[in-house]
């Protein structure tokens, strides 16, 4: 495997915890970071032993045979298009972008340069789902009919920052109900048709976005899907649940950023554990099969075009909490071109 040289767009915590690591373990090496602020730009270089900091975001894709974007939700757009204007191949933090016209613009940009262009979810990259999406394609609990994804999580101090504040691209939709919706890509062939939604502030911190949502969603072929996202739920065991004619799949404490989680599949047979094979790092996963693509071996693990169905998701089920409306999802397919 290549060991690609990576820029660092964003000097974040995902970058520092999970990313560099991830990066370093396949091979690679960050070598520049970008930051807003030069004295963050700097510590984070120090920190992490990368060899150039920079608030100059042409002077960070210099030299780079990857970027990485892990800045400001509201940043992820210029910054993937400068990349790929520079012929850098971009691994893009989720939400991808916080409009879906630009979403498309990007996957058709990255597509006319030959670029690879994925997204950073993580759940796509875990055993436990890959499996549980696995058993579902192959017809082990017969069809589908409803679908419960319980992530309600509590917020760590350190990530209470641009999260619950009431800015742009905040919110537990746009960082965990944006999650579901990749899973959801994952379990079903097409996106849901329409979401209802309600939102509330229930933190123990100032009142900003929304820090709890439940949401309902709805396809075409009847399969109707439940989702619970918050910041404020301190002891949970997460799930997703998918029930169909012939059994229930039931995945549990799965949706987390380590490789953790049991499956279990139950049906006429009775209850019984499933093994899931090899459990990887996510975020190894994720970066493994991004080098493999920009090497032309593989393919990422989320595509751009996945991960703009799960922004459209999330988009949805935002307005719905707005306006007390149930709203149809864009089928992301509709934006491309014929040809795409
Ligand atoms: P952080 O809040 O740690 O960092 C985001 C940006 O905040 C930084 O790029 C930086 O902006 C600014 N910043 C952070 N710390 C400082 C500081 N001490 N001084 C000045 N500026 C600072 O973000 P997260 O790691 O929580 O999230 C980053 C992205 O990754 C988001 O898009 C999020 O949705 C995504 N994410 C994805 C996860 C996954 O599992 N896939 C998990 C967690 C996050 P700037 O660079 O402009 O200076």
């Amino acid at each position: 495997m290549r060991s690609l040289r990576w820029a660092l767009l964003g000097a974040s915590d995902i970058a520092a915890t999970r990313m560099i690591p991830a990066i370093e373990s396949t091979g690679g090496r960050a070598v520049t970071v970008l930051s807003g602020s030069p004295g963050h730009a700097e510590a984070f270089a120090t920190s992490q032993a990368i060899e150039r900091a920079t608030t100059d975001l042409g002077a960070a894709l210099e030299g780079v045979d990857a970027a990485y974007i892990s800045s400001h939700n509201p940043k992820h757009a210029e910054q993937a298009q400068a990349a790929l204007e520079a012929g850098v191949p971009v691994l893009c933090e989720k939400p991808i972008t916080l409009d879906l016209g630009q979403a498309v613009d990007l996957i058709a940009l990255a597509d006319s340069r030959g670029l690879v262009f994925g997204v950073n979810h993580h759940l796509p990259c875990s055993a436990v789902i890959r499996k549980l999406a696995a058993l579902v394609h192959e017809g082990t609990i017969g069809t589908v009919t409803g679908i419960r994804i319980n992530h309600a999580v509590f917020l760590p101090e350190r990530l209470r920052g641009w999260r619950i504040e009431d800015v742009p691209g905040a919110g537990v939709i746009l960082d965990i109900t944006v999650h579901d919706a990749a899973v959801l890509g994952l379990l079903r062939d097409a996106p849901p048709a329409t979401a209802a939604a309600q939102v509330a502030r229930q933190g123990p911190w100032p009142k900003g976005a929304p820090d709890a949502v439940m949401t309902t969603l709805r396809w075409t072929d009847e399969v109707l899907a439940q989702t619970h996202d918050a910041f404020t739920v301190p002891f949970n065991s997460s799930s997703v649940d998918v029930y169909g004619s012939e059994g229930t799949l039931h995945a549990t404490d799965a949706l987390t950023q380590d490789p953790v989680g049991d499956l279990t599949l139950r049906d006429e047979a009775g209850v019984r554990a499933v093994d899931v094979g090899n459990r990887e790092d996510l975020y190894v996963v994720s970066v493994r099969d991004f080098t493999a693509a920009v090497e032309g071996t593989g393919a990422v693990a989320v595509t751009g075009m996945a991960g703009t169905q799960a922004v459209a998701v999330a988009l949805a089920v935002q307005e719905a909490a707005e306006t007390g409306r149930t709203v149809d999802v864009v089928d992301v397919r509709g934006l491309l071109s014929p040809a795409r």
